[in-house]
């Protein structure tokens, strides 16, 4: 098992909100690990048990050049004494950038395909090429989210809503797992808004879908906050990180947790979030990324 610290609930408080009427809590989850945190903590905790039961002893993923899902599978693997491979989008491009320099310091082997191979990384025939060059693997998918991961993050949504009253929660949505997990953790009378960083989010609704086990209609994706697409940002969007650390003491990052905040403040100045009421925000971590290069 990976260690596990106990995080805070920050409130955050300004004049927007006193006059909103609404009480803005952020989950510190991303303090809950230094290497393997966030939500990635979660949606390892039962894929590396059940890896541990298969006798696996190499764990092999997919990502991007700046995946903090690598990073989190990297650290995993090297703190409980595994293997892990990479299989990385694109061209191998020096020098390395911050997070592939610190997935090989944790051993992880990086393995560059095409971006053509990548986008068939699900495929029968390319698993099996992997297995004949690596041997056996315990295989995660790009982003992490199967239905073990959905699980871990179900579990903390249980502790979270035993922890404190909230009516809303508002995380960032990727794959749509962490949603999911946390969706399934709710009381009927909570509801969840889950803030696409993809462009064209709307097709998360089915991904979200797809990983509930039963009927819920309390959440919602919300798509206009991507800030042009994945990993996409601009001078607005950096400006708001800088002024909520200082402000707040609140680091967030570009890709999920800045447009997750973002997005709150502005369904509050639309209505759309309603008066006296309680919004936890879930940060799901991803701070390797912030100052990445
Ligand atoms: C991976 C990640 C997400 C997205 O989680 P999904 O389960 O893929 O939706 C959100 N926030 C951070 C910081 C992440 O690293």
């Amino acid at each position: 098992m990976i260690s596990y610290s106990q995080t805070p609930i920050q409130e955050i408080e300004s004049p927007f909100l006193t006059e909103a009427g609404v009480r803005l809590l952020v989950k510190r989850e991303d303090l809950n690990h230094p290497e393997v945190s966030g939500n990635k903590w979660w949606k390892l905790k039962y894929n590396l048990e059940q890896a541990n039961e298969e006798g696996q002893d190499t764990l092999l993923t997919f990502g991007g050049a700046y995946s903090n899902h690598l990073y989190a599978v990297a650290a995993a693997a090297s703190a409980l004494g595994m293997k892990s491979i990479g299989i990385v989008r694109g061209e191998e491009t020096l020098p390395l950038n911050s997070t592939l320099r610190f997935v090989k310091t944790r051993g992880m082997e990086i393995h560059y395909v095409s971006r053509q191979a990548y986008r068939e990384k699900q495929n029968a025939n390319f698993l099996h090429e992997l297995e004949e060059k690596f041997g056996r693997f315990y295989m995660l998918p790009e982003g992490g989210t199967n239905a073990l991961a959905v699980k871990g993050c179900l579990e903390f949504s249980m502790q979270l809503v035993a922890e404190t009253e909230f009516d809303t929660l508002c995380l960032p949505v990727g794959t749509g797992g962490t949603m999911a997990g946390m969706v399934a953790g709710l009381k009927q009378h909570q509801q969840a808004i889950g803030i696409s960083v993809l462009k064209h989010g709307e097709f998360l609704n089915e991904e979200v879908k797809r990983w509930l086990t039963a009927d819920a209609s309390n959440w919602r994706i919300e798509t206009g906050f991507d800030f042009g697409g994945y990993a996409k940002s601009n001078r607005e969007l950096l400006d708001f990180i800088r002024m909520t650390q200082e402000q707040h003491n609140l680091p967030l990052d570009q890709v999920y947790t800045a447009k997750t905040l973002f997005g709150i403040y502005e369904l509050i100045r639309a209505g759309k979030i309603r008066r006296s009421s309680v919004v936890m925000m879930l940060h799901t971590g991803g701070l390797q990324g912030a100052l990445a290069e």
